[in-house]
């Protein structure tokens, strides 16, 4: 039988043989020692269970370990692990078949890979051979990745290098103020009042919030100092994640695609937290916005955790890029490709789109009671199982609540029994935002409950087992 490490063990390995990095991110004062997870719950090597509210970072989409998932996983593992995509095997083929329904036309043809940054990185370069141009330009506060270049996708101190010219290795890469109708200087107060709405509608009561206008004059100013004319690329994610589960005014994400267009530039959605049913009212983010982007990134809950990402983008963008040869060893592995499958059929099957939609709006919902109790909670935000909760000194001032106030909710939480994630991080730009950040995944309604300030609680459900399965 698997026997975990002991706990001591692990630490000191991690101390001198892991990413010095990950001793920081270990997120808790005491850590969170996995043993296993099925469905919402993570398990401890103590036999604790934990409603994973964080899922793997909004990327565990169908549950931990679902049952239909690793089925498919275990076949296709017994029947092939590894060939290239030179020759023609079919779980490839079924995939990205399946994939492509999705998706509106014309996004159709699909390059996989196995990160998300990959995926962005890719994107770029598709981009800038497409249009023949190089600038690109981002959301300030973004995550699109570590890899070198996503890096200067990125606008996060935090994920960046205090080493000159290291910052941003992506040279002619811009960024655009975020539209962030909550800590930015434009939006009404109206904005927080509306919590289930993918696309917060910025309209003051008198038609006077002018915040979309004033966002988008930022773009313009962008467009008039930092980059010339034309532009390769935008790239912004429908909602924000790691910045917080941060909504633009309605209207914005239209307004700057077709902006962008006019200066030659193709528009980018970056589904790697969005895509896959987690927004509930729609498969991909970008819906919500009535957009269509000329190219979707995709990972995370893709492949339920299992590692792939993917570009989508049209045969016209395809044309341009089939220029050159684009080879990747593992991006259409064949397990990969089962799995994430796999992941399709059983959102379709276990219908999560409605459960993030169902769930995610009884929790907005209920935090949205808490927000307006409690003068700590500023805002609840954000659209199915992707919600931010930005914590705060007081309403009045929105300052973020202290780091050691939000460290002890923090503590308290996972000690109840539920794992949620940290957002909003602006590193050396101003006092750090303060946002836990919600994901959750397959859950019954009767597992999430909100009564107390101590945020969502997990009672201990009859019918799931309390220790090890
Ligand atoms: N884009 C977004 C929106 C992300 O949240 C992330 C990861 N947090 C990435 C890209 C990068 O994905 P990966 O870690 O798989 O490279």
């Amino acid at each position: 039988e698997y026997k975990d490490m002991s706990k001591e063990r692990m630490m000191e390995i991690r101390r001198q043989n892991c990413n010095p990095m990950t001793m920081k991110v270990t997120y808790y004062k005491k850590p969170v020692y996995i043993h296993q997870g099925h469905m919402q719950w993570l398990w401890d090597v103590d036999g604790r269970r934990y409603l994973d509210l964080f899922a793997g970072v909004a990327t565990v989409s169908v549950g931990h370990c679902h049952p239909k998932v690793t089925a498919a996983a275990e076949k296709q593992l017994r029947k092939l692990w590894h060939t290239t995509n030179i020759y023609v095997y079919s779980p490839l083929h079924e995939y990205t078949e399946k994939l492509a329904a999705t998706l509106p036309d014309p996004l159709k043809v699909i390059y996989l890979t196995n990160s998300g940054s990959e995926a962005n990185d890719l994107a770029m370069l598709m981009a800038r051979l497409h249009t023949g141009n190089f600038d690109v330009i981002t959301l300030r506060g973004s995550y699109h990745g570590g890899s070198p270049h996503t890096m200067g996708l990125t606008s996060n101190a935090a994920y960046k290098y205090p080493v000159t010219g290291l910052t941003s290795i992506c040279l002619f890469s811009s960024q655009t103020m975020c539209p962030d109708v909550f800590a930015g200087p434009w939006g009404g107060s109206n904005c927080r009042d509306s919590p289930i709405q993918t696309i917060r509608d910025c309209s003051c009561p008198q038609g006077s919030c002018t915040a979309n206008d004033k966002y988008i004059g930022q773009l313009n100013e962008v467009f008039a100092t930092s980059v010339p004319s034309r532009i390769a690329a935008f790239f912004a994610e429908p909602i924000m994640g790691v910045g917080g589960a941060v909504q633009y005014p309605k209207n914005f994400l239209k307004d700057t695609y077709k902006l962008v267009r006019e200066r030659g530039g193709v528009c980018i959605a970056d589904e790697v937290q969005t895509g896959f049913g987690r927004t509930g009212s729609h498969f991909w983010g970008f819906q919500g916005h009535d957009v269509i982007p000329d190219m979707v990134t995709m990972a995370k809950g893709i492949a339920n955790g299992f590692p792939m990402g993917a570009v989508v983008t049209t045969p016209e963008v395809a044309a341009s890029f089939a220029k050159g040869v684009h080879f990747n060893t593992f991006g259409g592995n064949p397990v990969a490709c089962a799995i994430a499958s796999s992941v399709l059929d059983t959102m379709e099957e276990d219908g999560t789109q409605q459960i993030s939609h169902n769930v995610g709006t009884y929790l907005l919902t209920e935090l949205a009671k808490m927000r307006d109790k409690y003068e700590i909670i500023g805002d609840v935000r954000g659209k199915g199982l992707q919600i931010g909760v930005e914590m705060v000194k007081d309403k009045a001032s929105r300052k973020p609540l202290p780091p050691a106030a939000m460290s002890e909710i923090f503590e308290d939480t996972k000690d109840m029994g539920v794992l949620i994630g940290k957002g909003g991080v602006y590193g050396q730009v101003r006092e750090w935002r303060s946002i836990w950040t919600v994901y959750g995944q397959v859950m019954e309604r009767r597992s999430i409950w909100t009564g107390t300030l101590k945020f969502p609680v997990c009672p201990v459900s009859q019918d799931l087992p309390a220790s090890k399965p």
